[in-house]
């Protein structure tokens, strides 16, 4: 196989071009980490890209909350495997108006979500840049890490915490009105889950991945890279805070503008179907961070999203859509 098969969309035909070019040099890509087998289990790693202006605003975050961000969205890809991360190695491209405090407050940031997963920055790369420019490599390690693929039809599709609240600040700071403060939080603060994607492995997680480009989409990569489809039920979607205000405004179903909300980084998991609601309590007990069932595993391609009795056809995030 060349690649862990992506979900459609112009961002993952690149991939697919890219892969097609490296053929036997690029049978990793595709998932959400390359895991490299080690002794004693395996090395996990992942790489994560924050671009001004295309990811956050400078005007919109600290420096501190951009470095804790770019460190954040890096460390989810570990949660998504069920790995326990390492370190980080950062590159950083600075503008000339980026200053030595305004560094400062970037390395504080990425410094202290390390610090909340038990991980160091192992090293990094400066250079000049027109745009501030961090790209984040993940390091950790798995005794089995969990792929995307592997969900089985009759699983069911669980996700973690909820949906849709850094959507609902970025839409918030965009038209210049101020934000739901929980949801600017959810922005600025992504917390990676670790803790609940170790949780989920060790209970039998069959697949995951992280929600960085929207259910929408990520639950279409989980199914191509399983070879199964997936029933959705917008209905159920966790929403996160702020979403129904801004929802209203977008024109959308609060749950429509939830799943099409990326980078609140939870995790999509397909669990065996006797997974129950009280082990979902359980690891909300255990972890602080709920888990709400939203979907069933079957045989077959692609997603169906339904919401209030009709068959939606929805797609995530993607770069060059
Ligand atoms: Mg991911």
């Amino acid at each position: 196989m060349p690649l862990t098969p992506l979900g459609p969309g112009p961002e993952f035909d690149r991939i697919r071009r890219i892969a097609a070019v490296l053929g036997p040099r690029g049978a990793q890509l595709g998932d959400d980490c390359a895991v490299v087998e080690w002794p004693g289990g395996a090395l996990v790693l992942s790489v994560d890209l924050a671009l001004e202006d295309v990811h956050f605003r400078r005007s919109w975050l600290s420096p501190r909350e951009i470095g804790w961000r770019a460190g954040a969205a890096a460390l989810s890809d570990l949660a998504a495997d069920g790995a326990e991360p390492v370190g980080m190695l950062t590159s950083v491209g600075l503008p000339p108006d980026f200053g030595d405090q305004a560094l400062e407050g970037l390395a504080r940031g990425l410094g202290e979500v390390a610090a909340l997963v038990g991980a160091v920055v192992l090293g990094g790369d400066l250079s000049r840049a027109e745009r501030l420019i961090l790209d984040v490599v993940a390091v950790g390690r798995a005794e089995r890490p969990v792929t995307r693929a592997g969900a089985r039809p009759g699983d069911g599709i669980w996700v973690t915490g909820s949906l849709g609240g850094a959507r609902a600040a970025w839409s918030a700071l965009e038209a210049g009105r101020p934000p739901d403060r929980d949801a600017l939080e959810r922005f600025a603060h992504p917390v990676p889950r670790i803790v609940p994607g170790r949780v989920l492995a060790a209970a039998g997680a069959r697949a995951m991945l992280d929600v960085s480009d929207g259910v929408a989409g990520d639950a279409r990569h989980l199914a191509a890279a399983s070879d199964v489809a997936l029933d959705v039920d917008l209905g159920t979607l966790p929403l996160g805070p702020g979403v129904v205000a801004e929802a209203e405004k977008a024109g959308q179903a609060p749950a429509v503008f939830a799943a099409q909300g990326g980078e609140d980084y939870e995790l999509l998991v397909a669990l065996p179907e006797d997974f129950s609601r009280n082990d979902a309590l359980a690891l909300q007990r255990t972890t602080g961070v709920g888990l709400t069932r939203v979907g069933t595993v079957r045989a077959g391609s692609g997603v169906s999203f339904r919401y209030e009795g009709a068959v939606l056809d929805l797609s995530g995030y993607d770069h060059f859509a």
